[in-house]
């Protein structure tokens, strides 16, 4: 269900976001606490908790929110970043909504 997260309350505009790009299938804001100068996260409308639940059928979804990472990346002037997506606790993943986080802006060490 999309309002269990509160990444889903963005979407059904409960709760604000500074919002950065929307289309039919995505959302695109900045991250509350910021990891980097630039930190957006991406969202699809459709209430996938994470990359385990995607299936076969969310493959055009998928390539979709990849490219609108690359669009937000490419309108901060981006031409370097990085982008994360953190599947299950053990990753850090605290919020059950899937997204792609788009951090840049400054040099970025790796591993992270
Ligand atoms: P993850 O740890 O991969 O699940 O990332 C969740 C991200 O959501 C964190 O970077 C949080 O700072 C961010 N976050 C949590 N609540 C909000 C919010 N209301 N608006 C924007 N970003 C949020």
């Amino acid at each position: 269900m999309t309002g269990e997260t509160v990444f889903g309350k963005i979407l059904l505009g409960e709760i604000p976001s500074d919002e950065v790009f929307s289309d039919d299938k995505c959302l695109a804001f900045r991250d509350i606490q910021p990891q980097a100068p630039i930190h957006i996260l991406v969202i699809p409308r459709k209430p996938l908790k994470s990359l385990l639940e995607a299936q076969q059928e969310d493959k055009e979804l998928l390539g979709h929110l990849l490219l609108v990472a690359k669009k937000v990346a490419r309108n901060e002037g981006l031409t370097s970043w990085r982008t994360v997506i953190n599947t299950g606790e053990s990753s850090g993943q605290t919020v059950f909504h899937l997204h792609l986080h788009v951090i840049g802006g400054h040099e970025l060490g790796w591993p992270p």
